[in-house]
């Protein structure tokens, strides 16, 4: 381009305005929002006007790309919600449409939405939830509560349980034990329910899931439990100490009180 008031006026004069253009000393304007529908003073250097977006265009064009983008992010977490091994029953539940009339269960409530808020520093720190509490609480409700926000915010999520992943073990399921390893967040429901027993014929399990959340914790990637147990009863019949040691350094421990939720 070039700055050249005598070639730009010809131009101008062999330019055939469109409906919705005027021109305005010495300027093409757009009807619709009046603002330049060309750069004035200046040519291309083949002697044509130079064009560019009246402010509607330019907004037209911005919610066109904008709206490509949000389909872009939906067709990805429909993905990620596809991957994530969540049940279906689990698949639509949200914090918006969950009510907490219980006090105790509110604490937990807001605690669980302040991770996700944070849940990129939390992704960054490997920090995690541990919720403990009696059956029908409302832990797995909540978790997974926290599962499909993460997702709808574009993280890689997980949401299995112990004896599913033993499942992939002995399956050799190689391509999706190591998903479970390095996604984002690694949801583990019900922990414990897979009972396994110190000294048991279930060693090999007990290893496997301390590689599993070993392996986690070296590559700071966090894990957000839900059990009927506390750290400290699965530590004193389940687990051995490593184990526990290294959910205890990852996560924040939550008991969730409060009358059954179903
Ligand atoms: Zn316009």
């Amino acid at each position: 381009m070039k700055r050249n008031k005598e070639l730009y006026f010809d131009a101008l004069r062999n330019y055939e305005l469109a409906d919705d253009e005027v021109l305005r000393d010495g300027v093409i304007y757009c009807t619709n929002c009046d603002t330049p529908r060309v750069f004035p003073d200046f040519v291309n250097d083949d002697g044509t006007l130079i064009h560019i977006a009246c402010k509607c265009r330019d907004m037209a064009h911005w919610k066109l790309e904008n709206a490509e983008k949000e389909w872009a992010r939906k067709q990805n977490v429909l993905h990620l919600k596809e991957i994530s091994l969540m049940d279906e029953r689990y698949s639509t539940v949200s914090f918006l449409n969950t009510r907490t009339e219980n006090a105790e269960l509110k604490k937990v409530y807001d605690k669980c939405v302040d991770y996700c808020l944070n849940a990129a520093k939390n992704a960054y720190d490997g920090k995690g939830m541990y919720l403990s509490g009696a059956v029908g609480v409302g832990k797995t409700h909540l978790t997974a509560c926290m599962a499909n926000e993460l997702l709808e915010q574009g993280f890689k999520v997980k949401f299995t349980n112990i004896s599913r992943i033993a499942d992939l073990i002995l399956t050799n399921d190689t391509t999706e034990l190591n998903q479970v390893r390095n996604c984002d967040f690694l949801f583990l429901d019900d922990f414990g329910k897979e009972l396994v027993w110190k000294n048991g014929s279930d060693g090999w399990l007990q290893q496997k899931v301390f590689n599993l959340i070993n392996d986690r914790y070296n590559a700071m990637r966090p894990m957000i439990f839900s059990s009927n147990y506390t750290l400290m009863d699965l530590l004193a019949k389940h687990y051995d100490r490593a184990t526990i040691d290294r959910i205890r350094e990852m996560c924040e421990q939550i008991e969730v009180k409060g009358d059954n939720w179903r």
